[in-house]
């Protein structure tokens, strides 16, 4: 997809004022917060699982090169292929190559952010061959030709009567008058369409959630089965994933998966958990003759070793997203990129570079509840500040918010003139209230929100009060 993150800013106000998508959201809270918190009160050895994952994958990223080879040697002991690509233009090649040797002219598609990230649909469709989305979500929005907003939920964005339109849209062969009216009709319509086009696909491209050094697995956990399906049904399969996809055994991949679904949907365990251990065999009545995987760099090399490489730990459970005060309130759409929320404000920059994303690390509070969610223990606001700390530094910063964090610097180091400055300003936002609010902060007039009026007395000026209750 086209990365648009320069003008987070902007799209963060539309999205502010835009009441179906802040509906929409609505279904974090409900749909994601609420279930994780439930499923990990029945989990008293949480905290010990996400430090032996973090030991595990710490470990990985300081032996990557041995598990990938032990990785390819085992796929390739089971009759399959791996290709390693460099860069996403090399993948999309690999994967075109491959579709076209297997002379496929349908792609059925399982959910993949890697794949959203190269931009496959497009160089497929491009060459003639069509790309499908299976998984409900991503069905929606390729329907309307829309970037997933989330990276486990790609059409959380929307709203039911939104998708139905869509579907009356796009399902033209359909009798106008049927009901659209409830979650079931439309997922019945849904499967409907897409049962026809499984019967109908050549070859069968997925993501995977973790690769199995010590057996040449892909693994990939669904709630549809159209993973499943796909790979079922077709006689190509090729699995795309990112060179930090891969764990040692069997076992860590069942430590990673006690982690992952627990903290992207509250379930203790996804409906599907797929373990894909190269083609078919002799004998089995379904799968695929070709089993091929495509491992993707794309920047992740550079960041092995350094300031930046705890990201590599990241299972994409989309915690940090659920959580997020920001990304609560803007959605993806916003963030202009394939990775959103606090993962993406990370993970963007450094594999665009601050050229193309340098506001992303500012779409954060800084209040911490994404890595107090994050189950792989991803310090995702200390990775922000260095982010903002190297946006400075490369002069990105506007002159405007350098001169006022210049201000605000000068008034921290002065404890009087702070606390002068701070009754003023107090005193300032007064001026401009209505109704108890602020409803146009000075310097603060693109977010389009109105703020809350601020205390009358001074933060020190109450803990002075109380101090002397208490002596
Ligand atoms: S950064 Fe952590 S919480 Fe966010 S998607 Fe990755 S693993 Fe999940």
């Amino acid at each position: 997809m086209e990365i648009t993150s320069n003008a987070f800013r902007e799209k963060a106000s539309q999205a502010l004022q835009d009441a179906d998508l802040q509906d929409a959201l609505q279904n974090l809270k409900r749909g994601f917060q609420e279930k994780r918190a439930k499923t990990l009160a029945h989990l008293p050895e949480y905290e010990a699982l996400r430090e032996e994952a973090v030991a595990v994958k710490d470990h990985v990223l300081r032996h990557l090169d041995f598990y990938l080879n032990h990785f390819e040697e085992k796929v390739r002991a089971n009759g399959g292929h791996v290709h390693w690509c460099e860069t996403a233009a090399d993948a999309r090649a690999t994967i075109l190559r491959l579709c076209q040797q297997a002379g496929a002219k349908t792609v059925v598609k399982g959910k993949s952010m890697i794949a959203e990230e190269i931009a496959i649909n497009d160089h497929l469709a491009a060459h003639g061959i069509a790309p499908v989305e299976t998984d409900l979500g991503e069905y929606i929005i390729q329907l309307r030709k829309e970037p997933p907003s989330h990276i486990i939920a790609p059409a959380i964005h929307l709203k039911r009567d939104q998708i139905a339109g869509t579907f009356r849209r796009q399902h033209q062969d359909l009798p106008d008058d049927r009901a659209l009216d409830t979650p079931r009709r439309l997922v019945d319509e849904a499967r409907h369409i897409l049962r026809e086009r499984f019967l109908g696909a050549d070859a069968a491209l997925t993501g995977a959630n973790f690769l199995i050094a010590e057996t040449g697995s892909a693994v990939l956990v669904s709630n549809e089965g159209n993973i499943d399906l796909s790979r079922g049904l077709t006689g190509l399969h090729i699995v795309l994933a990112s060179l930090e996809k891969v764990v040692p055994s069997l076992n860590d991949a069942f430590l990673f998966l006690r982690l992952l679904s627990r903290a992207a949907t509250g379930q203790e365990a996804a409906t599907y958990t797929s373990f894909f251990t190269g083609p078919s065999r002799p004998g089995e009545v379904d799968g695929p003759g070709a089993f091929h995987v495509v491992l993707l760099d794309n920047g992740r090399s550079k960041l092995l070793g350094g300031e930046f490489a705890a990201i590599l730990r990241c299972i994409r459970c989309g915690a940090c997203l659920n959580h997020c005060p920001v990304y609560g309130v803007t959605g993806g759409h916003a963030y202009g990129a394939v990775y959103t929320g606090p993962m993406g404000a990370v993970l963007t920059p450094l594999l665009e570079g601050l050229d193309r994303a340098g506001p992303l690390p500012e779409a954060s509070t800084f209040c911490g509840r994404c890595e107090e969610v994050c189950p792989m223990g991803i310090p995702l606001v200390g990775l922000l500040r260095k982010l903002r700390v190297r946006r400075r530094a490369e002069g990105r910063v506007s002159p405007l918010a350098r001169a006022g964090l210049g201000v605000w610097a000068f008034l921290a180091r002065r404890p009087f003139l702070y606390h002068v400055a701070a009754r003023a300003l107090v005193a300032v936002l007064f001026l401009f209230r209505r109704r108890g609010r602020v409803p146009a902060a000075p310097f603060a007039g693109g977010w389009g929100r109105s703020l809350p009026l601020a205390s009358a007395r001074t933060f020190q000026a109450e803990w002075r009060r109380r101090q002397g209750e208490d002596a």
